[in-house]
């Protein structure tokens, strides 16, 4: 069998080799596909959208790829004025956020420039600037490889939290195949996100046009580095590289006092920003952490990989980080991408790992 790497199929490019992985272009071959893998003796693939929320191993990965190019929107409009638009898992997020834009439609404007398929948004309930995916989620649709059947999930049995899934807390069990987010044909919700207010220079509350505020959020990310460049020189990256973490009212207070932006997410979680944690602990822009792992040129929590950085590197360097501000702090930042591949237990950016990079 042909053989390529995992670094070829993510943002980072990084992680070994793997066999041609198979590409679902026809959602009508998904049976097929099952087929194969279970054929393979397999319980269920590796899925990977764009792969740019996920650490490829060094090592590589044993089992089957699936990566999903499916493509297509369809829409059903409903008797109370939404629009109920279904797109298919291999679908490029971005490309649903345009349309919905140049259809006037709303709900998924603040989602613009997150790079990645529709198919793996609910899998981190992806979102920015006060909107996520799990807002307008009305229902999806997923192959279960545990009972061997297509189901059908409602928003809210998907358990979207703050990054977080029932699909993220059971690798290996769901593949989302279709996403079908409720649209609305009005303006969309007041804006109330700081850096959004002032990017549209409008009031608080105001409700510009959709395509204004989507336009608004891509000048934004663009600003603050981030949209994915591919000619930038932090191409390798893979956004935010810890989670915002989740603190106590004291601890909130403590750390706002000293300056940390703390925010409560939509389950009433108070979360502290990470970024802040991490220029406590040294980082900033552009600052090169190891030979190879640098800060981003525009943000702290950002990581960019370099020349011949591997996996490994990439993740030594997360523990060490988390483990520095951890001890200054009693602050544990979790890792936001996903460790995919074939991991040795010491590389591994989790409590168990023990290599350590000599930070700079
Ligand atoms: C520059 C940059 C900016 C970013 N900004 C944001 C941001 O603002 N907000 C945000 O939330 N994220 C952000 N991200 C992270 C990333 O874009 C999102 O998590 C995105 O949803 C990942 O999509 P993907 O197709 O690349 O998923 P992949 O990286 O391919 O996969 C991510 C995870 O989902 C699983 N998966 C993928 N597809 C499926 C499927 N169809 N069914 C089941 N499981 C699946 C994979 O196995 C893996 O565990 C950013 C990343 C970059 C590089």
């Amino acid at each position: 069998m042909p053989r390529t790497t995992l670094a070829s199929l993510t943002t980072l490019r990084l992680g070994g080799p793997i066999d041609e992985p198979l590409r679902l272009s026809d959602p009508a071959d998904w049976p097929e596909l099952v087929q194969t893998v279970r054929g393979r003796g397999e319980f269920s693939p590796l899925v990977l959208g764009h792969g740019s929320n996920v650490i490829g191993a060094d090592s590589g990965h044993a089992g089957t790829i699936a990566v999903m190019n499916t493509r297509g929107i369809s829409v059903k409009k409903q008797a109370d004025g939404t629009v109920l638009a279904t797109a298919q898992a291999g679908h490029p997020l971005t490309d649903l956020v345009a349309w919905a834009a140049a259809e006037q439609l709303s709900g998924v404007e603040c989602l613009a420039g997150i790079p990645g398929t529709v198919g793996a948004a609910p899998v981190q309930n992806a979102g920015a600037y006060g909107q996520q995916i799990g807002d307008v989620l009305d229902h999806l649709t997923a192959w279960d490889w545990e009972s061997g059947v297509l189901r059908t999930l409602p928003g809210r049995a998907c358990r979207l939290r703050y990054r977080d899934s029932r699909f993220k807390n059971s690798p290996g069990r769901w593949t989302v195949l279709t996403v079908t987010v409720r649209l609305l044909r009005t303006p969309p919700a007041p804006v109330r996100y700081r850096p959004l207010i002032d990017e549209l220079g409008a009031g608080a509350g105001a409700t510009p046009p959709v395509a204004e505020v989507t336009a608004a959020v891509l000048a934004n990310r663009h600003r603050r580095g981030l949209l994915l460049d591919p000619h930038s020189p932090d191409a390798r990256q893979v956004g935010s590289v810890f989670l915002n973490p989740a603190v106590t009212a004291v601890q909130a207070e403590r750390w706002s006092a000293a300056g940390c932006p703390v925010h409560t997410d939509s389950d009433g979680q108070l979360r502290a920003g990470a970024g802040w944690f991490l220029e406590l602990a040294g980082c900033h822009p552009g600052r090169r952490i190891t030979e190879n792992v640098r800060c981003s040129e525009a943000r702290t929590l950002t990581l960019s990989a370099h020349g011949d950085a591997t996996a490994s590197d990439f993740t030594r360097v997360l523990t060490a980080l988390a483990e520095r501000v951890e001890a200054a702090t009693s602050i544990t930042l979790r890792p936001e991408p996903v460790a995919v591949g074939t991991w040795l237990v010491n590389d591994r950016c989790e409590p168990g790992g023990r290599q350590r990079p000599t930070l700079r």
